[in-house]
């Protein structure tokens, strides 16, 4: 058995063994408050006190605290199967307005969210090539979009929840005059997409606090003068460990190197071929039921560009053509589900998965990054937390 410490009286200057604790305290839960007599006790008496008031208002915080978690509900589908440790955070914040001077895209106003323009164009494969006034709109907008994307990440740390980081996104977006593309497309409710470990891609921004040791993904999209730009970063949220790291670095490195080989002629196909060879060297998968897209003035066009390898992808690159490659890489296997939300893509076994987009122009020579970041040489974001 341990000895007893003795303890010595709190009065200062009395340095007597200490007999009695403060009946207030022990109740409190405060640690300490011993005192050799009812002497001591009543001369400290007038400082003492002021511990109880401090304990008193610590309890009252935390209690307004708790009623704060227990309002968030995080089972919202009584019956689902999750796949991994994420939870939904509900309720969500209302759908936020913009702006009535700033342009809207068909679909911002439709009751289900739809987008005629695109809906006229389903089911072709033709590839538009824009005019050098459309590739202007296309520049403008996509910088744009860039900028947005620069303030979320530095948004990005523990203790902040997705949605706190999906308003700074709407701000930056109607600051810039530009409408946030997600927003009410086919009834998405918020302005960007926050997708986190296992989430694969189009998470909600809600009331979650992000964790140390997480990793985000934000996905950005912009509507300006009558064209959407779009990229996406995952970011480390403070701390990751090690194989996160490297499912980061090998993400970035498939998007990079499938841009490396961007020109007039190449098949869209073949992209497919270079991401997956270096995903699954790294001992990856490589996601099936997302793909990159063609992106002007609609949203979601042809190409469709699918990131694994041996794919049926129809088309040629030329010189004037816009499209996004944005992979996402998987820490087991590439199989997906959604959440009840219709929305939220989730790994099928629970492990991570990450992803990075750029929008690209084909050029005569190659092609133009036009979501390119301007500091640091270009370098995605997470490369200064490693
Ligand atoms: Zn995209
Ligand atoms: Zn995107």
């Amino acid at each position: 058995m341990a000895a007893i410490e003795t303890r010595e009286c709190e009065t200062e200057g009395c340095c007597k063994e200490a007999k009695l604790q403060c009946p207030t305290c022990i109740k409190l839960g405060i640690q300490g408050s011993y005192f050799c007599s009812q002497e001591c006790f009543k001369g400290s008496w007038v400082t003492h006190k002021l511990l109880h008031k401090k304990a008193k208002e610590d309890q009252t915080q935390d209690e307004g605290k708790n009623c704060m978690d227990k309002d968030i509900n995080t089972d919202p589908w009584p019956g689902y199967r999750y796949t991994g440790k994420l939870r939904p955070h509900y309720p969500l914040t209302p759908m936020r307005p913009v702006p009535g001077d700033i342009q809207r895209p068909d679909y911002a106003d439709h009751p289900l969210g739809m987008s005629e323009a695109e809906q006229s164009l389903k089911g072709t494969s033709q590839i538009k090539i824009l005019s050098p006034e459309d590739i202007e709109g296309m520049v403008v907008v996509c910088k744009l979009a860039r900028e947005v994307l620069d303030i979320a990440a530095l948004m990005v740390k523990p203790g902040i929840t997705t949605e706190e980081i999906d308003h700074t996104v709407h701000l930056a977006c109607t600051a810039r005059n530009c409408y946030p593309s997600p927003l009410n497309y086919y009834n998405f409710p918020k302005s960007c997409c926050t997708s986190v470990n296992e989430v694969i891609c189009h998470g909600i921004p809600d009331r979650r606090v992000l964790q140390d040791g997480d990793i985000l993904n934000v996905d950005i999209t912009v509507y300006h003068n009558g064209y959407h730009g779009d990229l996406n970063e995952t970011f480390f949220v403070g701390d990751v460990d090690e194989a996160a790291k490297k499912l980061v670095q090998t993400t970035y490195e498939c998007l990079m190197q499938s841009i490396d080989s961007v020109k007039p002629g190449i098949r869209y196909r073949e992209l497919g071929n270079i991401i997956q060879k270096h995903a699954q060297a790294h001992g990856f998968s490589v996601v099936r039921s997302y793909c990159g897209h063609g992106i002007h003035k609609l949203f979601h066009t042809a190409p469709n560009v699918p990131h694994y390898a041996k794919n049926k992808a129809v088309g040629v690159m030329k010189p004037g053509h816009v499209f996004t490659i944005e992979p996402m890489i998987c820490e087991g296997g590439w199989q997906d589900e959604t959440w009840p939300d219709g929305w939220t893509a989730v790994t099928r076994d629970g492990k991570r998965s990450a992803q990075f987009e750029h929008t690209l122009l084909v050029t005569e020579t190659g092609c133009d990054i036009l979501t390119r970041r301007l500091d640091d040489n270009g370098r995605a974001h997470f490369m200064n937390q490693l």
